[in-house]
């Protein structure tokens, strides 16, 4: 089984084996692409460059699939989660009908490069259903069917849907797919390699500086003539930081006691936040993929309590044997419903980045990798103006926001905290996790399961936000940009690239 950024299990890492083995950038090489993150965009714009020619490197800081790619759901469609009709308002038609024909590329290159490579990873074609359970979300129903129909998706009203769900009204798309994200992430990774890219875990990348040729900092010094950012978000401190907004998002892998009852297709209903569900095969035995209860990261104090939230909406319409995974991930919503891909704001022309996929970066993945790859070839893409990361112009007072977000709180460095006092500051449970005052500062408290205590500074490295405990996933999250620590502050997630220093604990009142 490979690591995720979260200490619940998903379906997808569980049936994976390390990639491995551990590459070094080559010694004195400027490489002509250094793609950062090893996820399915990092991935997909990797394989792509390579296979054009590129000279590429993929650094990443864990393990491939450790980000949201091992903790996604996997349906591939071209109904986003931003409906068309308000792209249409948002972005005018043209652009919304260039956004629909963004997803079917997708779709087709991800089944083109299973074709072509021969990867093992379950994509078959389903259809997609989204049904309606009262008059106000028919009604969004018909807003969706028609805009669909004028931005060329293929949609119908439908008499059926594939799960157990009283409803009022569906509408059904084809060509919609699945498939197993890992394996087809491994299947890239192998092909990229093939083709003489170079692949290196367990490297976080803190910088970079230069212009022509860009010096990489991090866990390893290396150089390329251009870098691709495909770390979900972008590291560092940056415009696009305040316009992707962290949600989390929850899933359970179910084993249902009939067969039958398991869904041919993908179906979501219309709620806010919506629930979504698929079945997934895997090594013979079929699994119900349930999820939803989204919130904004940080937002809710209990997130175990979700699962049992999510799993009783399942329980209610299913007839469960058992809840074989459960698992929950994050997700970077855009301020305008759109992607940023393409040039980084604030940097030189050769370093580009994917970001804000909201909840379909299994296929704004691949339209990155389509857009990215295009623009470091030279070549055109009516996507890159569409996705411009740079149509967010700096907002008044962003320069203001940055230095006061980026004040270090010094404080409490260098210095001992005592065990006892902070052990009768807070009255923690095994498992249980705090924030608290103490003498001007705050500090992170978590208490193992075998009663240790660890304690951390409680202020992200990104831009100072005050950490957050996240109980399901024994993680502390930051509510502002997503970043998130293990229980010790090392860094799951980014934007942040630094870890939280550790509070060091001495024994009596020192
Ligand atoms: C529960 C859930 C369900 C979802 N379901 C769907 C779905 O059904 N369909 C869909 O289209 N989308 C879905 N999404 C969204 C989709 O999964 C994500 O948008 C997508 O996986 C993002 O891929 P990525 O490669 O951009 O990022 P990631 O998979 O997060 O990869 C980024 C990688 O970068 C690495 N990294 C970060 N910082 C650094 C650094 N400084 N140096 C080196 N490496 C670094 C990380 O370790 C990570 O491996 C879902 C999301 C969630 C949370």
């Amino acid at each position: 089984m490979i690591a995720r950024d979260g200490a619940c299990t998903s379906i997808w890492q569980y049936s994976m084996e390390p990639y491995g083995p551990t590459n070094k950038p080559e010694a004195g090489m400027v490489y002509d692409v250094a793609i950062v993150g090893g996820g399915i965009t990092g991935l997909s714009t990797a394989w792509l460059l390579q296979k054009a020619g590129k000279r590429c490197l993929v650094l990443e800081a864990k393990n491939i699939g450790f980000g949201t790619t091992g903790g996604t759901t996997a349906h591939l469609n071209t109904m986003l989660d931003t409906p068309y009709h308000v792209m249409i308002k948002n972005f005018g038609e043209d652009n919304a009908k260039l956004v629909a024909h963004a997803a079917k590329e997708a779709i087709a290159l991800i089944k083109q490069n299973i074709d072509d490579l021969r990867i093992n990873c379950s994509f078959k074609h389903v259809p997609g259903y989204t049904f309606a359970q009262n008059e106000d979300e028919a009604k969004e129903l018909d807003d969706m069917l028609e805009s669909c129909q004028q931005v060329g998706v293929e949609v119908a009203y439908t008499d059926r849907i594939p799960v157990p769900i009283t409803h009022n009204k569906a509408i059904v798309f084809n060509n919609q797919a699945q498939f197993h994200p890992l394996q087809y992430v491994y299947g890239l990774a192998k092909a990229f390699e093939e083709a003489g890219g170079v692949i290196v875990e367990n490297t976080r990348v803190k910088g970079i500086e230069g212009d022509d040729v860009i010096s990489i900092t991090g866990d390893t010094t290396c150089q390329a003539k251009a870098v691709v950012f495909a770390t979900h978000i972008p590291i560092g401190i940056n415009l696009l930081h305040l316009r992707c907004i962290p949600y989390r998002t929850y899933a359970l892998g179910v084993r249902l006691k009939d067969e039958k009852d398991y869904p041919y297709g993908l179906a979501y209903d219309c709620k806010d936040p919506y629930h979504y569900y698929r079945t997934q095969e895997i090594d013979g035995v079929k699994y119900l993929i349930a999820g939803g209860c989204d919130h904004r990261t940080a937002a809710e104090e209990n997130t175990e309590k979700i699962f049992l939230q999510l799993e009783a909406h399942v329980r209610t319409h299913f007839d469960v044997e058992e809840v074989i995974y459960a698992w929950s991930s994050q997700y970077f919503e855009p301020a305008d419903g759109l992607p940023y891909i393409g040039h980084l704001p604030g940097h030189a022309a050769n370093v580009l980045v994917a970001t804000g996929f909201g909840g379909n970066g299994m296929i704004y993945s691949s339209v990155a990798a389509i857009t990215l790859s295009k623009m470091l070839l030279g070549e055109e893409t009516p996507y890159t103006k569409l996705f411009d990361p740079n149509r967010v112009k700096p907002v008044a007072g962003f320069v203001n926001f940055i230095k006061h977000n980026a004040t270090v709180a010094g404080e409490m460095i260098g210095k001992i905290w005592p065990a006892d006092k902070l052990n009768a500051l807070v009255e923690l449970a095994p498992g249980d996790a705090k924030v608290v005052k103490y003498e001007d500062a705050t500090i992170a408290l978590h208490k193992d399961e075998h009663g240790n205590l660890h304690a951390i500074h409680s202020s992200c490295t990104h831009m100072k936000c005050t950490i957050a405990w996240n109980s399901a996933e024994n993680s502390w999250d930051c509510p502002c940009h997503g970043a998130r620590f293990s229980i010790d502050g090392e860094v799951l997630t980014g934007p942040a690239s630094t870890d939280l220093e550790a509070v060091v604990i001495g024994r009596g009142d020192n």
